[in-house]
């Protein structure tokens, strides 16, 4: 009996099973690591072209029927099954990737495979098509979103193939596809939380203009006025400190958080009371919200509390200067939405803003 719970939908036309496995292109000396072996279908395919394969399993009983399956024939030496989530399982090395991904760990299973070093060589994952469609999605596109910035900084991504709902059993409720990751090599040379910090602001909302996103609410300056007191200290910078800081309301440490789906953190604007004065146009329509719940983006923006007081002190001025000097003059981003910036707008951002000593972690 499947646990659809556990994303368990089994791939059952073996002209699939073999067309991913085709895929990684595997060599005779490949250690692969695969996620959810289930009943093995590809598990036993993998095992016939390369070295070894790591197959991590939550479920015991799937654990127990791969095993079983290729007990006492050759390939079954070959088969190290580790029981556990994979998200929180300290992973040996592996050459290659093949997954038919559970869709609930769709996104964390991504960017574990991006932040594996050595990185392997390549990917091959099959995803919900909707997921599958935002990790390649280019600016302007519909599905254009923080994910596909992020994933497209650290990979190639392609995609390989369709594959209908009833090539699984039981049918998933939505179409598949699978796709080929390739991680850049070498990585790129800039620190994957700035970047990611950056883009977290950026894309809060992504139908605003960057302007809005991060002088129209307080709490983003006051979250990067704390990133700039803990830079300026670190960097033996004098501070001329203002009223707010005087009287020690601005705790960096008091973050309010909410729990998403994922168990990941998630921290709303609590004001979008300032608003109003560099709205462009009232174009908050977010399409995530057509989205099932596990497509949407985790926005991890974490904002102080109280951040949205009015008193303000000279460097939360300061800082709110720098901010308008990098968009308006230095990259003339200002009036531009995140949802039509490219990677080197992106890193532009990053790297003026960078220089001005705005920092996002
Ligand atoms: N690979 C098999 C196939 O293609 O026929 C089964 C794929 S099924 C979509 C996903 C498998 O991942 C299930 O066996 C499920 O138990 C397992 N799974 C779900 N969540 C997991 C997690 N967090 N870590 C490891 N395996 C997981």
């Amino acid at each position: 009996k499947m646990n659809t719970d556990l994303g368990q939908h089994v791939l059952k036309n073996p002209g699939v099973a073999q067309a991913i496995v085709d895929k990684a292109d595997l060599k005779q000396s490949d250690i692969v690591l695969e996620v959810g072996p289930g009943s093995g279908n590809l598990t036993v395919r993998i095992l016939e072209r390369a070295k070894k394969c790591i197959a991590v399993e939550l479920d015991p009983r799937m654990a127990a029927e791969v095993t079983k399956r290729v007990q006492g024939t050759p390939a079954g030496k070959r088969l190290d099954v580790l029981l556990g989530d994979v998200i929180k399982t300290d992973l040996p090395y592996f050459d290659v990737c093949i997954s038919n991904t559970p869709y609930q760990i769709s996104s964390p299973l991504t960017f574990k495979l991006l932040a594996t070093t050595p990185a392997p060589r390549v990917c091959i994952l099959m995803f919900q098509r909707e997921f599958a469609l935002r990790l390649f999605a280019k600016p302007g596109d519909k599905l254009y979103s923080r994910l596909s910035v992020n994933a497209q900084m650290w990979a190639k991504i392609d995609h390989i193939m369709k594959v209908g709902k009833n090539n699984f059993k039981p049918p998933p409720a939505v179409e598949s596809s699978v796709i080929r990751m390739v991680p850049k090599n070498p990585r790129p040379n800039i620190s994957y939380d700035e970047w990611d910090g950056l883009l977290r602001i950026c894309f809060v909302r992504k139908n605003k203009m960057l302007r809005s996103n991060f002088l129209g609410t307080t709490s983003v300056l006051s979250l990067l006025e704390i990133n700039y007191r803990t830079y300026c200290a670190q960097n033996d910078i004098p501070l001329e400190d203002g009223p707010a800081e005087a009287n020690g309301t601005n705790g960096p440490d008091v973050l309010m958080e909410v729990e998403n789906h994922n168990g990941d953190t998630w921290t709303g604007l609590d004001d979008h009371a300032e608003d109003e004065d560099l709205d462009d146009g009232g174009m908050d329509l977010d399409d995530e919200d057509d989205l099932p719940a596990f497509f949407k983006e985790e926005s991890k923006l974490k904002l102080p509390k109280g951040a949205n007081r009015k008193k303000k002190g000279k460097v939360h001025e300061l800082v709110r200067e720098k901010v308008r000097l990098v968009l308006e003059d230095k990259t003339q981003l200002a009036d531009k939405r995140a949802r039509m910036c490219d990677e080197g707008d992106f890193l532009k951002l990053l790297y003026l803003f960078n220089q001005e000593g705005i920092h996002f972690t």
